[in-house]
């Protein structure tokens, strides 16, 4: 009897113990947010104290740029986003390498509801993955996240179809030099060829004419 006792009494320290570890581990503190500066910038009140924390690893598009022009209409999705579902709700912090940037502002993962709100933000379309080096602990994790949402065009991937910019493309069926108002065929051979960094590609007439460029008189000759 003594024994079993014992037995029990022993395991009950150690079940105490157990739960003692995992609580220092999830019973973070828990901060409100007193306000969304934009979809990954907080106002927290960290001990009374109103604290400015960007999420680390995501990027959402400019909404409270003091440049009016920066202000897109994605940023205030992203920032409507993060609103409806952290204001005034409260948070837990997650940090990496480093605490503050230069700015002073606090450098974080943020938890709300057993959930990573930066990971929600790339998963429902919201950002996009930036590194914070030395802060890069997900990077991998957060990439293929950004990667699944635009495959699936979810949030602001469905909002804003990518095209490549003239200076992006590698190919096409014409080509024309940034110095020039003329377009050619791409397999122009006129004396002095366009240098690399100068040239354009366009996979049609109405799309080299729609930029302003004009058919060559040679390459085009009637
Ligand atoms: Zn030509």
């Amino acid at each position: 009897m003594k024994k079993g006792k014992k037995i029990i009494s022993l395991g009950i320290a150690l079940l105490a113990v157990i739960f003692g570890l995992i609580n220092q581990n999830m019973n973070s503190d828990q901060y409100r947010v007193v306000r969304v500066v934009d979809g990954d910038t907080l106002i927290l009140d960290i001990d009374n104290k109103e604290e400015r924390v960007r999420l680390i690893g995501v990027d959402t598009p400019e909404s409270v740029h003091p440049d009016a022009s920066k202000n897109v209409k994605a940023g205030k999705i992203a920032s409507d986003f993060t609103k409806s579902r952290l204001e005034g709700e409260y948070v837990e912090l997650e940090f990496d390498v480093q605490e503050r940037d230069r700015y002073g502002r606090i450098l974080a993962y943020v938890w709300h509801e057993g959930e990573m709100f930066n990971k929600l933000l790339l998963k429902e379309g919201y950002a996009q993955v930036a590194t914070f080096p030395p802060n890069v602990k997900y990077v991998e994790e957060f990439t293929q996240l950004e990667k699944e949402a635009r495959e699936a065009k979810r949030g602001l991937w469905a909002e804003l179809s990518y095209e490549p910019t003239i200076e992006e493309k590698t190919e096409g069926k014409y080509k024309a030099s940034k110095n020039s108002d003329k377009y050619h065929l791409s397999d122009y051979t006129h004396p002095g060829e366009i240098s690399p960094e100068n040239l354009i590609w366009f996979d049609s007439k109405e799309e080299a004419e729609a930029k302003g460029y004009k058919p060559c008189g040679i390459c085009f000759k009637e």
